[in-house]
């Protein structure tokens, strides 16, 4: 079995949201503490970014938070994460999530949460970014999402070669499994890159 290391979550900045999804966000950042692997985030203090990084650094595992100066400066930052690299802008964030890990994880989350997603998914098809990306899809949160990515499929904006870019998954403690269980990706995916 291949040693995960390094994954990426992308996940909700919003409090305001179900218990459940806090739930969640503990117990998958306890699977993979138990298995020694370093979590990557946004570097925020709240929401599930907030919940993953408290919940890491109690069960005293690794986690290093990537996060832009403006949001250091607005104090977006969580304060007791032991590592952080702060990025020029956005873009450069985004780049620096994918650097050196073996896995992408899409918890439940926003508008920034989509767009890391989305980003992941089309440098995938393209053969820049190939390891797993998996989503997490907690009582049917994503199911509209990956209806449109159904439905972009059916209607010959992807094709089906593209559907094995994302795994979905429902048991937060199971994301070790999801991630292994993910289909291997190649470089040479520029070839059926189009559909
Ligand atoms: P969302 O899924 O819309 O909550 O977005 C999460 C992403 O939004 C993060 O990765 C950031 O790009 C951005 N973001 C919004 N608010 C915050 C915050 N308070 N702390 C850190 N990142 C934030």
């Amino acid at each position: 079995m291949q040693k995960i290391k390094k994954v990426c979550i992308y996940c909700a900045s919003s409090d305001k949201i179900d218990e459940k999804y806090f739930e969640a966000t503990r117990e998958l950042a306890r699977a993979l503490v138990k298995n020694n692997t370093t979590v990557v985030y946004g570097g925020g203090a709240r929401g599930l970014m907030g919940t993953l990084a408290d919940t890491v650094i109690e069960e005293k595992g690794r986690i290093i938070g990537i996060m832009p100066h403006f949001m250091k400066e607005v104090e977006f930052h969580h304060k007791d994460v032991n590592e952080f690299i702060f990025t020029a802008d956005m873009h450069e964030r985004k780049k620096q999530f994918m650097v050196g890990v073996d896995a992408l994880i899409t918890l439940p989350g926003g508008c920034g949460t989509f767009e890391e997603l989305m980003e992941a998914i089309t440098l995938k098809r393209l053969g820049i970014f190939t390891k797993p990306i998996i989503i997490l899809n907690l009582d049917g949160y994503y199911d509209p999402l990956l209806n449109m990515l159904d439905n972009a499929i059916e209607e010959g904006f992807l094709s089906e070669n593209h559907r094995p870019i994302w795994t979905v998954f429902t048991d937060p403690g199971k994301v070790l499994e999801a991630i292994q269980q993910s289909a291997p990706w190649s470089k040479d995916a520029i070839k059926f890159a189009q559909v």
